[in-house]
């Protein structure tokens, strides 16, 4: 049967080039072995448009459409490894902006169970089916505002956030189990990669590293 998805890839897009990727995220200072070894088998040229995926391995954002960018692949290794970090692995996790779906994919290839929410719906329907082509079942996709979380399906052992709100969302630290965090690019035009824990007596904020996404945007289009 002819690979509709070209799974495997070729040339740019070919397992050589994922692995020539997976080696550059090991020089920029990736150490877990698992997540490297998810990163050297996902595809990432699926997650984009046919006229950029000879582009997919590179370490830079590219569009996806409505002013959105699929994440450049050092930051996807970075905020999963501040997840890998958690004393005990996070079983159930919440993810605000799917995109693309490829940090989702990174997610659910690591974790028991992956929610995410996305604002654009025709995002949504996209990420399902390159879901579907890696057998990826363990993801349950939502249309609508990250700010409020998702109350129905909370606790949630870890919540990574892929794009900035300017604080943290109330609604989000709520759905937080104890000693659970929140990975996320905080700010407007200044921002960094923050990770905030839960603790008895509320939270505790640590930054990473500067960062630059798209914002958080209220409301669902
Ligand atoms: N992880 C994605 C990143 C996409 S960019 C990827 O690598 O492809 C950020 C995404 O967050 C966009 O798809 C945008 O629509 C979405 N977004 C922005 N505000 C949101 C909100 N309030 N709730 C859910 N998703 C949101």
């Amino acid at each position: 049967m002819r690979d509709k998805w070209n799974l495997q890839g070729i040339g740019m897009t070919s397992q050589r080039t994922r692995d020539r990727m997976v080696a550059r995220l090991r020089e920029q200072g990736i150490t877990h072995a698992e997540l490297l070894q998810v990163m050297i088998r996902l595809p990432r040229h699926i997650f984009i448009d046919d006229a950029l995926s000879h582009r997919a391995y590179e370490d830079v954002s590219l569009p996806i459409g409505f002013q959105q960018t699929i994440s450049q692949p050092w930051i996807v290794a970075k905020m999963t490894e501040l997840l890998l970090e958690q004393p005990e692995r996070p079983k159930r996790v919440l993810e605000l902006g799917t995109g693309s779906g490829y940090q989702t994919a990174v997610l659910a290839s690591l974790f028991a169970q992956v929610f995410s929410i996305e604002r654009i719906g025709s995002f949504q329907d996209k990420a399902r089916a390159r879901f579907s082509a890696l057998k990826l079942n363990n993801i349950t996709l939502r249309h609508g505002d990250g700010y409020q979380g998702w109350p129905a399906k909370g606790e949630f052992d870890a919540i990574l956030i892929t794009a900035a709100p300017e604080f943290v969302p109330e609604a989000l630290l709520e759905q937080l189990a104890p000693n659970g965090c929140i990975i996320l690019p905080l700010g407007a035009e200044q921002q960094k990669l923050v990770r905030v824990t839960k603790t008895e007596s509320g939270s505790q904020i640590e930054t990473i590293t500067d960062v630059k996404f798209v914002p958080l945007v209220a409301g669902v289009a």
